[in-house]
């Protein structure tokens, strides 16, 4: 009885930080009963990571399309920052990985396989989401980490909270692990929460990786541990990062523009900056024009 409450209280204690993310929730809910597992979807794992968009077109329902004919290969292990000016769709493009949304024209594979011919329980468990909008619940910082792999040994949370940089914040509360959080717990700050969904996904150690940049201001020392730990998460994975900043995204493998238009350029951070094109015009932007040659 008292399980459904609970949520109310944390829907309610999320409701005036969230609303964005609320409203992306419930956008989600709205569409996802159109993308329904195939009858033939098959499990899959394992996955390189290997992604392609062929010819995609997609637009939210009742919209005007978002993206238009977009082409990009991903390589398996690939960094991939996706930049441009807001509402281009970076967000929108990313979100077709897991299949949030259903297509309307081209296909999108992972390692060569139509991702409609996967169940979307198996495609899911094969991606890592790190968002400004962290999901956590009443429990312990153990099972907020565990909640991606409730099998998790003690030795395989501790790595993982190690690798997301939570072990100092952990040694510093008697009940470390076992420390409750949430309404009739700790107050995590931002940087904590965000750690903790970093050492939830060291956890799940998914193949492919979506970064959605946080735009909130964190301070300088949290900012780089944060870095630090994501740009650990990303090794060894593709990871595609919708960049808001372009200062974090200069050691991409690669930076596509992503603009109203489409696909406008892509390239390192220094063949962009020297084409002079719409990156090296959002790097003055950012930065000044001391840093465009
Ligand atoms: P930003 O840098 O501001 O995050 P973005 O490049 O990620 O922007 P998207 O969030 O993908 O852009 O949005 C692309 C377009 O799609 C925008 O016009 C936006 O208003 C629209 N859009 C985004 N989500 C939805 C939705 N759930 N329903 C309808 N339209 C949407």
């Amino acid at each position: 009885f008292l399980r459904p409450i609970e949520k109310i209280n944390v829907l309610l204690e999320m409701y005036p930080k969230g609303m964005a993310g609320f409203r992306r929730l419930c956008s989600l809910l709205d569409t996802e009963p159109d993308v329904k597992d195939s009858p033939d979807a098959v499990e899959v794992r394992n996955l390189k990571g290997n992604i392609a968009f062929r010819s995609v077109t997609f637009g939210y329902e009742n919209h005007a399309h978002v993206l238009k004919n977009i082409n990009l290969h991903i390589r398996a292990g690939e960094t991939l920052a996706l930049v441009g000016p807001s509402g281009a769709g970076k967000s929108t493009l990313c979100s077709l990985i897991p299949r949030f949304y259903e297509i309307d024209e081209g296909e999108i594979t992972i390692d060569g396989i139509d991702i409609r011919r996967m169940t979307q329980h198996s495609l899911r468990n094969q991606i890592g989401i790190v968002q400004q909008d962290v999901f956590l619940f009443n429990g312990t910082i153990r099972e907020n980490i565990a909640y991606g792999k409730l099998d998790a040994t003690e030795e395989q949370i501790w790595e993982a909270a190690r690798q997301a940089h939570l072990e100092p914040m952990l040694q510093a509360l008697p009940d470390g692990l076992d420390t409750l959080i949430g309404q009739r717990g700790l107050k995590l700050s931002g940087g904590q929460r965000q750690r903790l969904s970093i050492a939830r996904i060291f956890l799940k150690n998914p193949p492919i990786l979506i970064l959605d940049e946080a735009t909130s201001a964190l301070d300088t020392e949290t900012e780089l541990a944060i870095q630090q730990a994501l740009e650990r998460l990303s090794r060894n994975r593709t990871t595609l990062i919708i960049a808001h900043r372009l200062a974090t995204i200069r050691h991409a493998d690669r930076i596509v523009v992503v603009t109203e238009e489409g696909i406008a350029e892509e390239g390192s951070h220094e063949a962009l900056l020297a084409s002079g094109g719409v990156y090296a015009r959002l790097s003055a932007a950012q930065f000044g024009t001391a840093l465009v040659p």
